[in-house]
């Protein structure tokens, strides 16, 4: 029996291979960065080729640090940066344009009409979405209009689309598997999250021929074999690819956030939180995203997902911008020299507020300078900013659902443990770190290894994942909500800057 996983982690700046154990131990990494296109103010781009270039180079990098030969392996999962979309040629396998980046920002015009027409209340009831610019529904529209003979091309059938997940499925199975997983087709846009199919209306509403959607499957179940003439793909020739999850779904999972209430956040350069919302999408998710977690075995369980666009990012702004620090690792050093806030608040609205303010006319503002402020309290209101933020985020999970039960966090500012320490202090809840930070490709690997009989059932992934250290809440809930106050203030003072 093969016990030994690949996950290909396909990002928004890279691509990656792993090679997992069956105890979930990382074996080998290999990754490969890309170029990133910004062809106009605003626009994200990237060239679908690169992708699979990248990947399969990251694919024989993870192979030959291994040692493994492809009969140790028992299967491929896969993982990906959602939204982004891709329109190519079911002949050729060509692309008709580049990949239009989930941050690309073009079609925010467009979305407004649609908000303006009045259909946010069916999309959010379908879909579990806002509409915005973000998901893939509008920049598949965008290349039917705009990209030269396109649109007879789609309608005539000639043409597929597909998510980042789609398009290396179906090129790692030689053109023969046209799917996406129900995680990924959640943030299209056209995909009813009741029904798990796509809508009829929708397509309609935003004049897209249905015969180019991929068709929706679960997420642990055998799509294809690998079936690929590159020669560094050759020892994977037959290989089943058996499961796939969106990026921020697959790190739900590979945390084990199987338990209603259980939810994981990812400390990036933003962050992203989700909640396991069981089995059923919520009828009221206030202003949060009602998103595919996964069906596994048949059962489809829900998330609550939300996001802060600036997080790790207020760190790199203190790095480079005001060099009060050389490295990120430093905001903690430079917290600790105070032993509080000293009554300051940093709110990083950089871009504008996400969930669950959304104000995008919020700019960001550091409220409470006193004559004795000094560079530790900046530092401080830095890091402590970030957890307010998501803190509001989990506040209003416990609004929309009920009790939220722990956080298990990721991503490269969770090793700040006075960071992780606020978070548990503020929200009144244990923090959770994991030994094996890889959470997103573990999740994907998990997915994949559990179709084929790697692993046996859904509870084996907390197993698999170890704490390396759990924060608790040491301060009184009185003193937490005395500060969360003062943060409140700071928050409407930054709300609506831009006139
Ligand atoms: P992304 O995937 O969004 O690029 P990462 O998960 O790699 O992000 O995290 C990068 C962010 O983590 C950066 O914004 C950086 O400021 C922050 N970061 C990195 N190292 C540390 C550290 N030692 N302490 C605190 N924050 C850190």
């Amino acid at each position: 029996m093969n016990k030994y996983v690949l996950a290909l982690d396909q990002g928004t700046t890279s691509s990656r291979a792993i090679i997992f154990d069956e105890n979930g131990n990382i074996v080998s990494v290999g990754q490969k960065a890309f170029d990133q296109h910004f062809p106009s103010e605003g626009w994200v781009e990237h060239d679908p080729m690169d992708y699979l270039e990248t990947e399969y180079a990251a694919i024989s990098e993870a192979l030959a640090k291994s040692g493994l030969s492809g009969k140790d392996i028992s299967c491929i999962g896969i993982t990906n940066q959602r939204e982004t979309t891709i329109v190519w040629d079911k002949k050729t396998g060509k692309p008709v344009y580049n990949a239009i980046v989930w941050q690309c920002r073009r079609t925010a015009k467009l979305c407004d009409e649609l908000i303006a027409a009045g259909w946010q209340d069916m999309i959010k009831e379908k879909c579990g979405l806002l509409i915005d610019a973000y998901f893939s529904a509008t920049k598949i529209a965008w290349i039917l209009e705009n990209v030269p003979g396109v649109r007879a091309r789609a309608e005539a059938g000639e043409l597929l689309f597909g998510t980042v997940e789609t398009w290396l499925i179906w090129n790692l199975t030689g053109g023969k598997v046209h799917v996406t997983d129900y995680s990924n087709a959640s943030r299209t846009m056209l995909f009813n999250i009741h029904t798990l199919s796509w809508d009829e209306e929708l397509c309609g509403l935003l004049n897209i021929p249905m015969c180019m959607l991929p068709e929706p499957v679960g997420n642990s179940q055998i799509y294809g074999y690998v079936h690929c003439a590159d020669p560094r793909l050759a020892a994977l020739n037959g290989m089943p690819v058996s499961g796939a999850l969106g990026d921020q779904q697959a790190a739900l999972l590979g945390q084990g956030c199987l338990e209603k209430g259980q939810a994981k956040n990812t400390y990036g350069t933003g962050c992203f939180t989700l909640m396991n919302a069981g089995n059923e999408p919520l009828a009221d998710a206030d202003r949060l995203l009602n998103t595919v977690a996964w069906n596994i075995s048949g059962e489809t369980v829900f998330a609550l997902e939300g996001s802060v666009f600036n997080a790790g990012s207020s760190i790199q702004w203190l790095r480079d911008e005001l060099q009060i620090i050389n490295t990120a690792a430093e905001v903690s050093t430079l917290a600790e020299t105070v032993p509080d806030n000293g009554g300051v608040y940093l709110v990083s609205a950089f871009t504008g507020l996400g969930a669950p303010h959304w104000d995008m006319y919020a700019r960001g503002i550091i409220a409470g300078i006193t004559r004795g402020t000094t560079r530790g309290h900046i530092a401080r209101a830095c890091v402590e900013g970030i957890c307010y933020q998501v803190n509001d985020l989990l506040s209003a999970m416990n609004r929309a659902a009920g009790a939220i039960l722990d956080l298990k966090v990721d991503g490269g500012a969770s090793v700040s443990n006075i960071m992780m320490q606020f978070q548990s202090d503020i929200s009144g809840i244990p923090i959770d770190r994991p030994a094996i930070v890889e959470t997103t490709a573990l999740g994907a690997a998990f997915a994949a290894g559990l179709a084929c009989g790697v692993w046996d059932e859904l509870s084996d992934i907390r197993s698999l994942r170890t704490s390396e250290r759990i924060f608790f809440p040491h301060m009184e809930r009185k003193e937490a909500e005395r500060l969360i106050h003062g943060w409140n203030r700071a928050v409407e003072r930054a709300k609506g800057w831009v006139e």
